[in-house]
């Protein structure tokens, strides 16, 4: 069976504990690989290594840094095949997904920041004939990035390329459950000539490695994409300690139709915005709310569409929705919609466990599920559930959909469906969440800065915000007289 290593210090090594975890295939329910039980052992190692480092990666030309990192980008473009393959093994998705979007923005993810950081400027400013002020923006030091299951080497890549762009030198941790795409990366880097010590893989479980990165004093900050829980004691390590931290965290998503919308695009794209990758995409819109009018409409298309849905295996070139990414969690998804239908919701299609003859009797399928009937404010409405399940519900007046859009204590992202222009910005404007998207769904220029506001987390990721994040400003005043 296939082992996962360590990449520290330039080489691909064991834990120092020799334990390992399994690793399972969430399409098959069967363990296919094995993930180093690493500790705070393997940890400090990896931290030594970064800090030996830093001196030497903070200082190379940025041109230089920025070559090796768009030789990565390239590996991942040419290895992309293999790459989606496995991601869809190790996490269940879709392989077409993983081709057309996991890997694809994995690769952009270093050549956009390979390029950007040629174009970062910092300021200056002058006080006439007295002084000149400047600021230098220096890399922070070790970055710790950790990241979620959901879309493994698109947001392990998404922390780790600003970070290496901008001088820092990083121990990352991916998912536990989702952990051989980063091995992977690992030996793309080796093949890239990246210099040892400048970017340290860590695997193994969050309480124990993820909690020694937070915690270690030479690691100056933190990125992490998870739970919005995980985020919380996450916080409350690094704060006293006053490291810098960036939290991208869970949501609830609303998706707000209104009557004049587009609707074929519309109903096309809420498809997409509530299963995608099994509905685990924290950008999904899990509670859709519809003008009256076209509510009994809406509920019969999207019922009949969502009944179409092909579940099954993820390579099968037909499968729309693969398997849900581990056991624990389908239990969690269905423990919800138990829970729906005891807060008084009906269940118009799905709800249950599939079961997939053959090998695949024991993957962990669910069926796509929509909910009517809920009130907005009910746990089914407020908390994440992070799976193939919506609930729809009607609304009446633009303050009613607004006051339910904004009742949870999540603020991640929101899409408007209207062809009023002057609509769709006054509600953008009164939605609170990091991103709106009007009459569109997932579609984003990496050079705007990216993050939710309220439970959804602190800090921006994205566009040149990362730079601002992975670098300290100093300012230097120089008298001129
Ligand atoms: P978790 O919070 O459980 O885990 C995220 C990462 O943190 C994993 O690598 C995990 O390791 C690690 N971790 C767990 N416990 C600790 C700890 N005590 N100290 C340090 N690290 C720890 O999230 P999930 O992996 O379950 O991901 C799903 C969540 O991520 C959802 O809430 C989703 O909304 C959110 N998310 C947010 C995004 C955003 O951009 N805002 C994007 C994508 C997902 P291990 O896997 O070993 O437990």
């Amino acid at each position: 069976m296939d082992k996962i290593k360590n990449y520290i210090n330039g080489e691909l090594v064991e834990p120092i504990s020799k334990a390992y975890i399994d690793n399972y295939d969430p399409s098959r329910g069967k363990v296919y690989s094995l993930i180093p039980d690493s500790d705070e052992r393997d940890v400090e190692l990896a931290v030594t290594a970064a800090k030996a480092a830093f001196k030497m990666w903070s200082n190379t030309p940025k041109e230089q840094r920025a070559r090796i990192l768009q030789r990565i980008g390239y590996l991942i473009e040419d290895n992309l095949d293999k790459l989606a393959l496995i991601e869809s093994v190790d996490n269940g998705k879709p392989l077409h997904l993983a081709k057309l979007v996991d890997i694809p923005r994995a690769a952009a993810n270093f050549n956009f920041y390979a390029t950007g950081i040629l174009h970062y400027a910092a300021n200056t400013h002058s006080m006439e004939d007295t002084a000149i002020n400047y600021t230098l923006r220096q890399p922070v030091g070790v970055a710790g990035c950790i990241s979620p299951w959901n879309l493994p080497l698109y947001l392990f890549t998404w922390k780790i390329a600003p970070a290496l762009a901008s001088g820092c030198t990083v121990v990352a941790k991916p998912s536990e459950v989702t952990p051989m795409t980063a091995y992977l990366l690992s030996e793309i880097c080796m093949t890239a000539g990246l210099p040892k010590g400048v970017l340290n893989i860590v695997h193994g479980l969050g309480p124990k490695v993820g909690n020694a990165i937070v915690s270690n004093k030479d690691v100056p900050l933190i990125s992490f994409t998870g739970g919005t829980k995980t985020g919380a004691h996450i916080a409350s390590i690094a704060a006293p300690m006053f490291k810098k931290l960036s939290l991208e965290l869970g949501g609830k998503n609303p998706n707000i139709i209104f009557a004049d919308c587009d609707y074929e695009k519309m109903l096309a794209t809420t498809m997409h915005s509530s299963f995608s990758n099994q509905g685990q995409i924290c950008l999904c819109g899990s509670r859709i709310l519809v003008e009256r009018s076209i509510y009994e409409k809406f509920k019969t298309d999207f019922v009949a569409r969502t009944k179409q849905l092909t579940v099954g295996p993820p390579l099968n070139a037909d499968t729309k929705v693969g398997a849900v990414v581990s056991k624990s969690h389908m239990e969690k998804i269905l423990s919800y919609v138990e829970l729906a239908q005891q807060e008084g919701g009906k269940v118009l299609c799905g709800g249950k466990r599939k079961i997939i003859d053959g090998d695949f009797k024991e993957g962990y399928y669910l069926e796509p599920t929509i909910i009517e009937g809920l009130p907005y404010n009910c746990r089914t409405n407020q908390e994440e559930i992070f799976g193939p399940v919506v609930t729809i519900m009607p609304f009446d007046k633009e303050e009613e959909v607004l006051m339910m859009a904004n009742s949870t204590m999540y603020g991640l992202a929101s899409t408007v469906w209207t062809q009023d222009i002057t609509k769709a910005h006054r509600v953008a404007n009164e939605i609170h969440a990091g991103i709106v998207w009007i009459n569109c769904w997932l579609l984003r220029d990496l050079r705007t800065p990216f993050g939710g506001v309220k439970s959804s987390g602190v800090g921006r990721e994205g566009g040149f915000e990362a730079f601002d994040f992975f670098t300290e400003p100093k300012n230097v005043c120089i008298k001129l007289k």
